[in-house]
């Protein structure tokens, strides 16, 4: 019986950078992307910004969004309020510094609005003041996904403000529009001599997406994919071919499944392969579930299932501990523009702790890469720890069926 490694061990950029001979070290080629998961800056986050929006919020609980405020403060200490609108991102600003990615994508878990027409009967409803914009620009997002469940939580008008809103400060977004054509219209954002990253961005109703966001031939609303069948696959496959030149990298931005738990459904799972295969996708963004989830190279293309969250306001909110949804991970994704294979991951564990992000302690750093190896298993992928704050990737050899027969 022999063993076949799939992919060699994707080695830590350290290591390629001191390799000038090195075939990962063409820089050309290679595209640096930063995923961050759930990004709520709504609520509680907003309520603690320079222009806090209208505190009502219609929940069936809580009517005031500083009662999300009170709940942090609670767990972990008196906030100075106002913050700047630097302050919730903490230490990942060092990160972005020193890693300096070429493209930095969300998902928004809000609407940026001052409107008050809430979403009747959802229950959450999220919103950020657009005055507050620039807590957004202060972590030089490039990009938002949006098409998801809290996109329309104001509304149409509130969706229109928040796509007016991004755009004013060159935020590009995908996913969300005034009509089906531009909600389904990807993001492009051309990286100087390095090619293009095309971001998708799809919702699926199991991630609480109502039915009827779906924006329509004349109506706002959400990209919103009927299933995961085939089907859909060679409808998205058709949007890639339309859009995807060489040198082009294509993220498909999905929000899809629930907010806790573990399990990746098949179909989840077969969808992710159909789109690696022969959707032209290269990388796929998954969101939605609150916690990380395990990771998978599939033809050594990453697919990320589930984020997590970067920043909510959940702080102090009791009922799913054991899940750790204030430990989170900023993913630093390393690809070949040229062929869309990834060529490593870095992995910096988070917390969420006084309503920022914060590095995760080592003891934290190791619970995650526990998780991540269980979860991982399925996949054949293992975490590493790089000895300091850094995880990274790789994928365990398989056992070849054909070999020793
Ligand atoms: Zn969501």
């Amino acid at each position: 019986m022999s063993w076949i490694k799939v992919v060699s061990r994707l080695d830590i950029m350290e290591t390629v950078q001191s390799h000038p001979n090195h075939p990962l070290s063409n820089q050309e080629n290679r595209i640096m992307i930063f995923l961050g998961g759930d990004v709520m800056t709504g609520r509680g986050i907003d309520q603690i910004l320079p222009h806090p929006s209208e505190p009502f919020i219609p929940e069936f609980m809580v009517n005031d969004a500083r009662e999300y405020v009170r709940l942090a403060e609670k767990a972990n200490g008196t906030l100075a309020t106002p913050v700047n609108f630097s302050y919730i991102w903490g230490d990942a600003l060092e990160e972005w510094e020193q890693l300096a990615p070429d493209v930095k994508l969300i998902n928004l878990e809000t609407s940026i609005t001052k409107s008050n027409d809430y979403w009747r009967g959802k229950g959450i409803n999220y919103r950020m003041n657009p005055d507050n914009i620039a807590c957004l620009t202060a972590a030089g997002i490039d990009c938002c996904a949006l098409a998801n469940n809290h996109v329309l939580d104001w509304g149409y008008s509130g969706l229109v403000e928040t796509i007016n809103t991004l755009k004013n400060v060159q935020i590009k977004t995908a996913g969300a529009g005034l009509n089906q054509q531009s909600a389904a219209t990807p993001a492009i954002i051309d990286i100087k001599r390095k090619g293009r990253v095309v971001v998708f961005s799809f919702g699926v109703t199991t991630s609480g997406i109502p039915a009827s966001w779906a924006a329509g031939q004349d109506k706002p609303g959400v990209n919103l994919l009927p299933n995961l069948s085939e089907p859909t696959v060679r409808y998205i496959q058709k949007q890639v071919e339309q859009v995807k030149q060489p040198g082009d990298v294509v993220i498909a931005s999905l929000h899809w499944g629930g907010n806790w738990g573990y399990e990746i459904d098949q179909p989840q799972i077969d969808f992710a392969h159909q789109l690696i295969d022969y959707g032209g996708v290269d990388l796929i963004h998954g969101h939605s579930v609150h916690h990380v989830q395990g990771l998978e190279i599939y033809h050594e293309k990453l697919i990320i299932y589930g984020c997590g969250d970067l920043i909510d306001d959940y702080e102090g909110i009791v009922g799913y501990e054991p899940f750790r949804d204030d430990l989170g991970l900023m993913y630093f994704v390393s690809l070949d523009s040229t062929t869309g294979k990834l060529l490593n991951l870095h992995l910096l564990p988070t917390q969420i702790k006084r309503l920022r992000v914060q590095r995760a302690s080592r003891e934290d750093l190791l619970w995650l890469r526990k998780i991540l190896n269980r979860e991982g298993s399925r996949f054949r992928t293992q975490v590493q720890w790089s000895g300091h704050k850094t995880l990274t990737l790789e994928k365990l050899p398989t056992i070849s069926s054909s070999s020793n027969r």
